[in-house]
């Protein structure tokens, strides 16, 4: 089989497991990662990092079920060996809980979460602004070790590191025969997708080692997760808003929501404050196009577009991408 180049252009945590997959998978390929911003600087290290089971709108359903189900059973895998502790992924069990009953009780992700079921009456009496809630057990990460994780991963299975800005597709077109983008909200410039935009998130890490459970808002904005090392507390969601300062107002505002649902919170000290762009998009874009690059007709495979669940996702696009870039590779 031809010995084929591959550069997956992104080291968030839709780059890094798309590499990772790539190079695992695909020995006849050489896979090298550019990115401009490596962890801890990229938008998927400031990541609460739950995976959250979401219902996108525009994916055929099978399609993200798939994605959630092979995100989840990836995490579930590590968060039950030996690597969970350097790779930061642990089991979280908690409530997400509505103001208002939803229309659909048992939503399709109910058989993908570990023990899913509605909240008792007993349960939301400490919850009295809200009428209904679901129990369940998903995963999260420690994101910055994650990534970490990820790369010595990818290194692992032979896949080369490269720290550089690509400042356009034609600069790859000599030296690569397949390019993967997850560039995430660079693909805005990258390849010009104008239907990329940043939804800005602000979150707190504080310190509550007694808080075990999470707890969220059905709403998405109010949320509370225990993590390893510290409880991330959130959050704000504010479209086309590329501020990368931290707010105080909006600080001051995520105490107040989550004191509100947690009120031991009022105890806990504030660790650190963080900002961060998330990539988003009607849809996670994940398809190949063929791109004509100083001549050369070349595969773009493209990854990107995860918006408020990178994190969810991303094993699962990565598995998408992997079999698009197999495919571009045996002909
Ligand atoms: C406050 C907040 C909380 C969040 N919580 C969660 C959560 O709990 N669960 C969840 O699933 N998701 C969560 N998200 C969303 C998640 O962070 C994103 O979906 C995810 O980080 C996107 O990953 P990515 O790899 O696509 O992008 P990024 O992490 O932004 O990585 C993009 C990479 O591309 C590189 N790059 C871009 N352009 C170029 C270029 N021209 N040349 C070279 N390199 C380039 C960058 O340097 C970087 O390495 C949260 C986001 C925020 C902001």
């Amino acid at each position: 089989m031809k010995h084929v180049r591959v550069a997956v252009v992104g080291a968030g945590v839709v780059g890094l497991s798309t590499a990772v997959c790539i190079a695992e998978a695909l020995p006849h390929c050489s896979v090298t990662l550019l990115a401009e911003k490596f962890s801890p600087d990229t938008t998927s290290d400031g990541a609460a990092g739950i995976l959250w089971p979401v219902t996108l709108p525009d994916i055929p359903l099978e399609r993200q079920r798939s994605w959630l189900k092979d995100s989840f059973d990836h995490l579930l895998a590590i968060a039950q060996s030996q690597h969970s502790p350097e790779a930061g992924v642990m089991l979280s069990s908690g409530w997400t809980i509505f103001k208002e009953v939803p229309a659909n009780k048992k939503p399709h992700f109910s058989d993908l979460v570990i023990g899913f079921r509605n909240m008792t009456d007993n349960e939301m009496k400490r919850f009295p602004d809200h009428k209904f809630g679901h129990a369940f057990t998903t995963l999260k990460c420690e994101c910055s070790s994650y990534l970490l994780w990820l790369e010595k991963r990818f290194r692992k299975a032979g896949g080369q590191v490269e720290k550089r800005k690509v400042n356009s597709l034609q600069e790859l077109s000599n030296s690569y025969d397949i390019i993967v983008n997850c560039s995430g909200l660079g693909s805005k410039t990258l390849v010009g997708d104008s239907e990329v935009y940043p939804v800005r998130g602000q979150v707190l890490k504080v310190e509550a080692p007694w808080l075990k459970h999470f707890i969220r808002d059905g709403d998405g904005k109010t949320y509370i997760y225990p993590g390893i090392h510290s409880v991330t507390i959130g959050g704000t969601r504010q479209e086309d808003d590329w501020r990368l300062e931290v707010d105080k107002g909006d600080t001051q505002g995520i105490l107040e929501r989550c004191s509100q649902l947690e009120p031991s919170l009022s105890k806990a000290k504030v660790l650190s404050e963080w900002v961060g762009l998330r990539p988003s998009r009607k849809c996670p874009r994940v398809e190949r196009e063929v791109v004509r690059l100083q001549g050369r007709s070349v595969p773009v495979v493209h990854n990107y577009g995860h918006g408020a669940w990178g994190v969810t996702l991303a094993w699962g696009t990565a598995q998408d991408a992997l079999g698009l870039v197999r495919n571009a590779s045996m002909k």
